[in-house]
């Protein structure tokens, strides 16, 4: 069973045509682009798959042809069936939802379908070029009451706005590692932009996560909630907690990595299929042995500083509510610095001589 607290349940199907580099190792899709490729709904609907097959397909996570799409055949071996046929059945799932390989200034024009929500802070979307952007992952890391779980809550609502206000006219998906979400707190902030509070409530999804392998179960079979959602914000609160609690030591470490590693590559996948945007936040550690500068780092070494694609340090004023927050990398945005303030009302813009605006 999916440990989710279901809010609600509108649906409204996204729109699957979306285009995407191939990554993987696995099948190329075929390039012949005379013969109109068939378009496949339900994986019942793919030729050799039966209802047995997609019975196993489901139980191990598969549940969409988005999912399948992006899978690789050893991933699909489990359910029984022979390479050639999971190459076969990721091939049509790929020829379905129309990925390719695609040229530079094809790509250039496929980024026109990024998306971008706003975090409700102008300081902050502007650091981040605009809002976070769908496709990828955004961190935000940072020490204990720095604003994470905060932003996440607010992201819960911002997403509902329609496109002119900062939004997507989509719901969330919250993944609470630490029991920290908090309806009241969505109640707050919807009630602070006139929106609906039941009504707010209602597009957020959420799941708590008590074991790291419990976070990577309900991550692998999100797919459906996604689709039947029209969720297009995916917040894991916070990525680390469970894996740094549970693998202590040096002999775990590669073991945690290979897990995490995976388990980020999930959500990326999750992120090019539904055109979401992914937040995930992070805790960090001292560095003992640092006298200049930042005595902190983020938890989860390479594998998360390479697989997200933009982090965002959080870190307390002195005293109040302002939050610093500093662009770390991103692919392609300078690093840059930036206030906000958490009030009652949410995520909220700093005001003159509340804080300096700092930018490099
Ligand atoms: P952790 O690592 O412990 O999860 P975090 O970065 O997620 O920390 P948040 O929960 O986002 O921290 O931030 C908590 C802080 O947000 C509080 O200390 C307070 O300053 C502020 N805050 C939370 N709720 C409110 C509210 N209703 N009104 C004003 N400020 C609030
Ligand atoms: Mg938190």
């Amino acid at each position: 069973m999916l440990n989710l607290k279901l809010f609600a349940v509108p649906c409204a199907y996204l729109d699957s045509h979306l285009k995407m580099t191939v990554t993987e190792d696995e099948p190329q899709p075929q390039t012949d682009s005379t013969t109109p490729k068939p378009k496949y709904e339900v994986l019942e609907d793919l030729p050799g798959v039966g209802p047995a097959t997609s019975q196993k397909l489901k139980e191990m996570g598969f549940h969409t042809i988005e999912s399948l799409a992006t899978a690789t055949a050893r991933e699909l071996e489990p359910a029984g069936i022979s390479e050639k046929k999971a190459l076969d059945v990721i091939r049509l799932a790929r020829g379905s939802i129309d990925l390719a390989f695609i040229r530079a200034d094809e790509l250039l024009k496929q980024r026109e379908n990024i998306d971008r929500l706003s975090t409700g802070s102008e300081v902050l979307d502007n650091l981040l070029g605009g809002g976070l952007e769908t496709q990828t992952i955004t961190e935000f890391y940072g020490e204990y009451g720095s604003g994470k779980s905060q932003l996440c809550h607010q992201l819960c609502v911002n997403v509902q706005l329609p496109a002119q206000q900062g939004g997507l006219s989509a719901a969330a998906l919250y993944l609470d590692t630490e029991n920290t979400f908090r309806t009241e707190r969505l109640v707050q902030m919807a009630q602070h932009l006139d929106l609906d509070p039941p009504e707010v409530a209602k597009n957020v999804v959420v799941a708590d996560a008590y074991t790291s392998d419990h976070q990577i179960f309900l991550l692998e079979n999100a797919d459906k909630v996604i689709k039947q959602n029209n969720i297009r914000l995916i917040i894991i609160d916070s990525l680390t907690s469970h894996f740094r609690s549970e693998y202590v030591g040096r002999e775990t470490l590669a073991l945690r990595q290979q897990k995490l590693n995976k388990h980020m590559h999930k959500l990326i996948r999750l992120a090019r299929a539904f055109n979401a945007v992914t937040v995930v936040t992070n805790q960090v550690m001292a560095k003992p042995d640092v006298f200049f500068g930042d005595a902190v780092h983020p938890i989860g070494g390479h594998i998360v500083a390479h697989t997200s694609h933009t982090r965002i340090y959080l870190r307390k004023a002195s005293r109040g509510p302002i939050r610093i927050a500093r662009l770390v990398s991103s692919p392609y945005l300078p690093d840059g610095e930036g206030i906000f303030k958490i009030t009652q009302n949410g995520i909220e813009e700093a005001e003159e001589g509340e804080g300096r605006r700092r930018r490099r």
